[in-house]
């Protein structure tokens, strides 16, 4: 059996029902340091602080992912055809993609900074 990580009831809502944080809630979206975004649910390295940008949303925003770490499904709900992302280490629901997002990939990862666990780069140690 898979070790299950505590959640808040905000973090299980998101993941496991889709719900939506309120925009400018998270402080991930004033996070600045160099380090590893995680996903809260299952501790899977979704992404690198060198694709987080200052996207206006309120979200924390980054235009790629780690290789593989991100799947994505359509999601239909609320009469809108979107792009739902999800983790692909445990299946949560992050956020959504848009395509809207900076060069080189021209995408934007919305997410709910609840469900991102932020782990800063140690000091002196070379990033991979
Ligand atoms: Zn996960």
């Amino acid at each position: 059996m898979p070790e299950e990580r505590p959640l808040t009831d905000a973090q299980r809502r998101i993941l496991k029902e889709q719900a939506t944080e309120r925009p400018g809630s998270s402080p991930l979206n004033h996070e600045k340091r160099s380090g590893l975004y995680r996903c809260a649910g299952c501790g899977a390295e979704l992404f690198d602080s060198g694709t987080k940008y200052e996207s206006g949303s309120g979200w924390p925003s980054f235009y790629d992912a780690k290789p593989g770490a991100v799947s994505i499904r359509t999601d239909t709900s609320h009469g809108m055809a979107r792009t739902e992302a999800i983790c692909a280490g445990c299946g949560g629901h992050l956020g959504h993609l848009f395509d809207d997002g900076p060069q080189p990939t021209g995408q934007r990862y919305c997410m709910n900074g609840a469900v991102l666990d932020f782990e800063p780069a140690e000091q002196g140690k070379d990033k991979a």
